[in-house]
């Protein structure tokens, strides 16, 4: 069997209730910010973004990237993992972290570097904090021969270097923010020369970067539908491995930032069951950090999808855009909002969230690291624990389900957390 499909799934069209479209705010309209998204997007992106279409073709250059990246992923059972916990459910994860920036954020990275480049784009703007984002987009752009500006919150770019080195390794101009590169930058500066940066302050120097300089464009490493769309190769691969082995999933596990390894990871599966009736029975589990509870505590309504308010607002379960999480080391689960579409699934009661403490979800990744000689990252490390906690479950009342994680990334580059918290 063929495991790389050659479309992405667009669970758009299926949905229970239509998507409600983004919006500009009323109170402090300055400008248009739905007006402002050709200018930062590639429009073959844009056309993902509002498509009604159920399945868009991979291109081939993407398809070939993918391959040479290591796709398909493995689908790997957690024998070790099973015995420890001495539960008769099966455990599978989907090995996003095997990837050369060792996280699932590639799978957009190279799409996104690709339509750029097609569409005659010379440079590729964006922001980071801890990195991963960064780094993926950095690696995409070095592959498709594109230029690659990246905005990184100046305390991450003191304190987390590795990423940082990376990023240059692979060519990108790695610059700390605020920068003295935008208007915005430069005004922060002379207030603070040590200002420490924020993601917010990054996104707004990188979207003024295009605004200003009409050969680039932004780039994004979650929350809108084109970046949801391009994971779902992880959740189409899955779907094939699980026939091939004769499983049907009981439950589900992704963890969620802005929502788009889970996402990618399960839409084909409540695609299917929308459409055909298949997987009725299967459970879908977002976990979250309790540091940024915007799905098991946040509010279903319009937010802008950035703390400075550039970008349109989207419908969306949040905390708040300008919720300051408290200071933890899943630095990809800070966000304060889910994607619309997984929000609007959640409020339809199709997914259902939980979320943990960063001592917890430590614990979990200490222990999987123990039996499956696999590191996950602290982002991750949210999916193991509910995997543990749904394991142990099914021992105390002897259920053989089949439970898949995502495994959206390792932790070799964040092992100072585990120092840190003395995990280990
Ligand atoms: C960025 C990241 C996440 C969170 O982002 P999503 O868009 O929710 O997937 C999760 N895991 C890893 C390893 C990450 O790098």
């Amino acid at each position: 069997m063929n495991i790389l499909p050659s479309h992405w799934y667009n669970i758009v069209p299926d949905l229970p209730k239509p998507l409600p479209p983004p919006r500009d705010p009323e109170d402090d309209y300055i400008f248009s910010r739905i007006e402002l998204l050709p200018k930062l997007f590639p429009s073959e992106l844009l056309d993902q973004e509002f498509t009604a279409e159920r399945y868009i073709q991979i291109p081939g250059e993407v398809l070939d990237a993918y391959r040479r990246i290591g796709r398909p992923t493995p689908l790997v059972r957690a024998v070790n993992l099973e015995r420890l916990l001495n539960t008769p459910a099966r455990i599978y994860f989907k090995r996003e972290d095997l990837s050369p920036t060792g996280s699932h954020k590639i799978n957009t990275a190279l799409a996104q570097a690709y339509y750029a480049k097609k569409e005659g784009v010379q440079m590729l703007t964006t922001e980071t904090s801890a990195g991963q984002w960064g780094s993926a987009l950095a690696c995409a752009c070095a592959m498709f021969d594109i230029r690659c500006l990246v905005f990184m919150t100046r305390s991450s770019y003191i304190r987390k270097p590795y990423r940082r080195i990376l990023m240059k390794l692979y060519g990108a101009d790695v610059v700390p923010s605020p920068s003295d590169r935008t208007e915005i930058g430069r005004r922060l500066l002379m207030e603070n020369q040590e200002h420490p940066g924020s993601l917010g302050i990054a996104i707004s120097e990188a979207v003024e970067t295009c605004m200003k300089d009409g050969s680039a464009k932004y780039a994004v490493g979650s929350v809108m539908n084109f970046v949801l769309l391009h994971q779902t190769v992880i959740g189409l691969e899955t779907m094939r491995q699980l026939e091939e082995i004769g499983e049907i999933p009981d439950v589900m596990i992704g963890c969620v930032g802005g929502g788009s390894n889970f996402s990618g990871f399960i839409f084909p599966f409540i695609g299917n069951r929308l459409k055909d009736g298949d997987f009725k029975n299967t459970e879908f589990i977002a976990v979250e950090s309790k540091a940024s509870p915007k799905m098991t505590e946040g509010s279903y309504i319009y937010e802008h999808g950035d703390t400075a308010g550039y970008l349109p607002m989207l419908k969306m379960y949040t905390v708040g855009r300008s919720y300051v999480p408290p200071p933890i080391h899943a630095a990809g689960l800070r966000y304060h909002a889910a994607a619309p579409i997984l929000s609007l699934l959640i409020k339809e009661g199709l997914v259902k969230a939980v979320a943990y403490t960063q001592e917890e979800v430590l614990e979990a990744a200490r222990v999987f690291a123990r039996v499956e000689g696999i590191v996950p990252a602290p982002e991750t490390a949210h999916a193991v624990k509910q995997a543990i906690v749904e394991a142990e479950h099914c021992r105390r009342r002897n259920l053989k389900k089949t439970i898949i994680l995502c495994f959206s990334g390792h932790g070799l580059l964040d092992l100072s957390v585990f120092e840190e918290y003395g995990t280990y």
